[in-house]
């Protein structure tokens, strides 16, 4: 599934793909730590959420 996240430098949309994780109750998916913004390059922490 893709999350869409915007980069906190540049504001620019990033789109990050969230590997889908079996759980017996509802949907989960597990998205990278972080990631680097394609336009900006600054790397956007995705942990603290
Ligand atoms: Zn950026």
């Amino acid at each position: 599934m893709d999350f869409e996240y915007h980069c906190w430098r540049c504001w620019e949309t990033n789109v990050i793909w969230g590997k889908k994780v079996a759980s017996f109750w509802h949907d989960k998916y597990r998205l990278p730590p972080d990631f680097e913004c394609w336009n900006c390059g600054a790397i956007n922490d995705l942990t603290d959420d």
